[in-house]
């Protein structure tokens, strides 16, 4: 993984350029999950969709992926393989896209549901997101990477939630990886120092039982190691004036589902 690398100004817009190809994507997607479609199908309507805005899919190729998505549902934390398997009523699916345009990144993720969903789920979700937020807040400038995760580690643990520890949130550029890894669990006041021109993903990856994952032979998926679901958020936050401001947005996937939502207003500092 590369070295911090600071942004500027003008390169934070095309970071948020990307991530804005990621969120709509997300969002025409929110369209098609439903009972009886297919992983394989989701992953081939982004990659048409991410190259008919004049990008290129961030995860194909990108460490020998062979998608577009990573779609991870039900006990698979992250890194699924899109297949021929129908999703089906109760599921939930974290679906994560990356986009590369302009030679920079974005990379955000969102847990969806397929049908009814129990209210433990429904709570499992609320939870993971809302964490996402509170980790969030605390990206701002001479706070540090610990702050982070443990804000997300505290709240994630108050509800028994498991907190996987094997992944990490992450620096984002002209690579899809870079310094300062971004752990959803940690000490206060400890590892690097926030600073303006940083960009970074900020994803917690909850499980409802144990923090603890397994590995499959394919090389990708990665399931929890009592089968139990988990859940996935992913924002893409440059740190602009001392503040967090959010380059992506879940409010595309929250018109395609009738939703209301005003999560997002207090990161939206910078005005261009
Ligand atoms: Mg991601
Ligand atoms: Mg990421």
């Amino acid at each position: 993984m590369k070295n911090l690398l600071l942004k500027s100004l003008e390169e934070i817009e095309l970071i948020r350029e990307s991530s804005q190809i990621v969120s709509k994507t997300l969002g025409m997607l929110a369209n098609e999950i439903k009972p009886g479609v297919t992983t394989l199908k989701l992953d081939s309507l982004a990659e048409s969709f991410i190259r008919d805005h004049d990008a290129e899919p961030g995860f194909l190729g990108l460490y020998g992926f062979p998608n577009t998505l990573c779609v991870s549902p039900n006990s698979q934390v992250v890194h699924g393989l899109p297949n021929k398997k129908p999703l089906k009523n109760g599921d939930i699916i974290s679906i994560d896209c990356g986009v590369l345009k302009n030679e920079f990144y974005g990379d955000h993720a969102y847990t969806f549901t397929v049908g009814d969903v129990s209210d433990e789920i429904e709570e499992l979700l609320y939870v993971t997101k809302a964490s996402l937020y509170i980790g969030i807040r605390e990206f701002k400038l001479n706070n540090r990477v610990g702050d982070v995760g443990y804000a997300i580690q505290n709240y994630c643990e108050s509800y028994g939630y498991g907190v996987v520890r094997e992944l990490v949130g992450h620096g984002i550029g002209r690579s899809m990886h870079e310094g300062p890894e971004m752990p959803n669990y940690g000490k206060r006041g400890r590892g690097k120092k926030f600073r303006d021109g940083m960009v970074v993903a900020i994803e917690p990856m909850i499980n409802l039982g144990t923090h603890r994952v397994n590995h499959h032979k394919d090389g990708w998926t990665i399931t929890t190691k009592d089968n139990l679901p988990s859940a996935h958020y992913e924002h893409n936050i440059a740190l602009i004036d001392g503040k967090p401001e959010l380059l992506s947005t879940f409010n595309y996937i929250y018109d395609s589902l009738g939703i209301k939502n005003k999560e997002e207003e207090e990161f939206k500092n910078y005005k261009i």
